[in-house]
């Protein structure tokens, strides 16, 4: 049986500093790989997969290490890259990327597994997925309605780690922890801050407690932090107790490990996840490049243990908001079972103007996947709108308004069809104006 006392056993290797095993090299011998991207060198111990480039850049980077070893969690955990020293020994940093790190302090620190730094352009600092993870000094600038907690979470919170912002539903912060900092995050606040795990153990008692005797919540989403940063034992703690609150019907894990952490995702972790089944997931997915092997491999392992994946993406300038990316990630997903579900407009956090598009920008993506691809493969569009206001979905206007009772419908590819809207009154054109749209 689980008991409370499981909540003060604190990882013991977290924490300890990134020892790098680097060989003298030279900079100009820093290129990536030239074996494919998504081969695969060899499986190891339950079968974990290791593509080329990981395997050339571990021993490249970490000698000293094993396969067994880079497939460790733990291991990814203890040498994550840290530093402007560490960093910089591994890639060449732009003078933009030296000054963000150097000057940062405070909370969102520099944080990257060994594994996805392994997936990062040693020498392109406009590659998408380093522009994800590497600071630029954009994060100093302040635009206009950028705060460090634009959807009011803090408001919201009537015991700390908990926010309780709709009726049914609550976020449960289990973690400040995450073994990857996205430079965009929405908590960027709290993640990495005053000591990667400051939620207390007493904390999140509170928070269960709060759900306990709250019969209005239907559903708990566990979040962070990454919440699959935490080790088996305290996971399954929470899950258990959240399992026993009978009003509690859904639960779901919020986690960008199987992306930046793929290994995380040990047989272990799955009994885990079975026992307290059902548990569903939704997976933080940037950019198609993040779709390898290894992460093939994680998310076919949580497929196969029946949990239901779906992922959110945050729309980020330069990263991934042209057509040819979002379409090649959401087909992606759909291969290694993962439905496409949200698709974030960027949250005006502080220092984020560099990553934010024009809200058009999203709505023309999903113009150019509905209909145009299977419709599995479109996300819903959302703005999580500041100050609490929760998710409003924004999709490209395909109603043209009522002509005798009779809805015109503007097709994928431009057409205009009507549809015999039986319950539409023929006089009525109260819900569309006619006239605006230049119907006559
Ligand atoms: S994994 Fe999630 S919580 Fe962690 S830094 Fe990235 S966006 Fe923030």
């Amino acid at each position: 049986m689980k008991t409370a006392k499981m909540l003060d056993s604190e990882p013991p290797d977290l924490g300890v500093p990134l020892k790098l095993h680097v060989p003298s090299i030279s900079i100009s011998q820093l290129k990536p790989p030239s074996e494919p991207n998504n081969s695969v060198v060899r499986q190891v111990r339950s079968q974990f997969k290791v593509s080329h480039k990981s395997e050339e850049f571990r021993r490249q980077f970490y000698p000293s290490s094993t396969t067994e070893e880079w497939n460790n969690w733990r291991w990814q955990n203890r040498n994550r890259v840290r530093t402007l020293v560490d960093l910089q020994r591994m890639i060449t940093l732009a003078d933009d990327e030296a000054a963000a790190i150097a000057r940062h302090t405070g909370a969102l620190p520099v944080g990257i597994t060994p594994y996805y730094a392994s997936l990062l352009d040693p020498l392109d600092a406009n590659q998408a997925m380093r522009k994800t993870v590497v600071p630029v000094l954009g994060e100093y600038e302040i635009s206009r309605g950028e705060n460090e907690d634009p959807l009011g979470e803090d408001g919201h919170s009537p015991v700390p780690g908990l926010v309780h912002r709709y009726p049914d539903r609550v976020l449960l912060l289990v973690t400040n922890f995450c073994s990857v900092y996205c430079r965009y995050c929405t908590r960027a606040r709290m993640v990495g801050s005053a000591g990667e795990r400051s939620v207390k153990k007493a904390d999140i008692e509170l928070a269960l407690n709060y759900i306990e005797q709250t019969p209005v919540i239907r559903d708990v989403l566990i979040s962070g932090g990454d919440p699959l940063s935490l080790d088996d034992d305290r996971l399954d703690y929470i899950l258990g107790r959240l399992r026993k609150i009978k009003h509690v019907e859904f639960i779901r894990i919020g986690s960008k490990q199987p992306v930046v952490q793929p290994m995380r995702i040990t047989p272990e972790l799955r009994k885990v996840l079975k026992r307290h089944k059902p548990v569903w997931m939704s997976l933080h997915f940037t950019h198609p490049d993040e779709l390898t092997p290894e992460v093939e491999e994680a998310c076919g392992r949580l497929a196969d243990a029946g949990i239901p994946l779906g992922s959110q993406t945050v729309l980020l300038k330069g990263v991934n908001d042209d057509l040819d990316t979002m379409k090649k990630l959401m087909h992606g997903l759909l291969k290694i079972r993962v439905k496409p579900y949200y698709l974030y407009q960027a949250d005006p956090i502080s220092g984020s103007g560099h990553f934010r598009t024009p809200v058009s920008t999203g709505v023309e993506l999903i113009r150019g996947l509905r209909g145009h691809t299977s419709g599995y493969a479109v996300p819903t569009f959302v703005v999580d709108a500041p100050n609490g206001g929760g998710k409003i979905p924004i999709s490209p206007d395909y109603v043209v308004g009522y002509e005798n009772g009779d809805l015109l419908l503007k097709s994928f590819d431009g057409g205009t069809y009507r549809y015999p809207d039986l319950g539409h009154s023929l006089e009525s054109t109260s819900t569309l104006d006619l006239t605006k749209r230049g119907v006559s």
